[in-house]
């Protein structure tokens, strides 16, 4: 299973595995359990209110007293999709080589198996940018560098650029399963309005470049032999970018 994303960044609409913050230090982050109201608001604007007069006929129904029915519309009638992008912290280390043979767990719509993914809805509708959601986690992989060296990125949250062309999406309720499943109570208007899916996987065997914060730690894999200097390897803290190569 890749891990869950509990939380989203407002403005990247990055959703957050746990612990995980955007990498745009100042961004606000809000649950995606709940109502995603502070979400919404970023999406369609603030709720309005708004108490409208009984109709006519209502008037005219014996014994009916008139009631007032709300309304509750949004500001906007077209969403706003990001206004940023994440951001590749300054901190992390690029790390050229080929992913190592590990746990690959199913993608989210898809049937494949795969190491991580990463995944973005946009509506072409939408103003501004048409991103409404980036979402991306991995299981957990090793790359082994062409220098010897091994970059370890544990389970976590994962950025990979996604295919310029949209994924043929045949069954639409694949899609809202999945939004169900990511934000189980999201209330309305969706935060998450879409008209296209553009999907990226990371497959073990794959030609890449990762970039994360990364320390030095020892091989926890590694038996040394005598006199032979203990072998380290380089250690992934927080989201992980990666790039593919062809
Ligand atoms: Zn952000």
């Amino acid at each position: 299973m890749f891990p869950a994303r509990p939380s989203i960044c407002l403005y990247c609409r990055v959703a957050l595995t746990g612990g995980e913050a955007c990498t745009w230090l100042s961004h606000q982050t809000a649950d995606l359990a709940g109502d995603c109201e502070p979400l919404i608001e970023q999406v369609w604007g603030a709720a309005l209110v708004i108490d409208r007069l009984p109709r006519l006929w209502e008037l005219l129904v014996p014994g009916a007293p008139p009631e007032t029915v709300t309304v509750r519309e949004r500001e906007r009638d077209r969403p706003i999709g990001a206004p940023t992008e994440p951001m590749v912290p300054v901190t992390a280390v690029g790390f050229r080589g080929r992913v190592e043979e590990g746990p690959t767990a199913p993608v989210p719509l898809s049937e494949q198996q795969a190491a991580g993914f990463a995944l973005e809805l946009r509506h072409h509708g939408a103003a501004g940018s048409p991103v409404m959601l980036r979402d991306g986690a991995t299981v957990g992989f090793s790359v082994a560098g062409d220098d010897g060296r091994v970059f370890l990125v544990p389970p976590g949250g994962l950025r990979m650029p996604v295919q310029e062309r949209p994924d043929a999406v045949r069954d639409r309720r694949v899609v809202h399963a999945y939004l169900r499943h990511l934000a189980p109570d999201a209330g309305a208007p969706s935060p998450f309005p879409w008209d296209e899916v553009h999907t990226a996987i990371l497959m073990p065997g794959d030609l890449v470049t990762v970039r994360a914060v990364a320390t030095v730690r020892p091989d926890p894999r590694g038996i040394t032999g005598y006199r032979e200097a203990p072998r380290s390897i380089l250690m992934a803290s927080g989201a992980a970018w990666v790039e593919r190569h062809a």
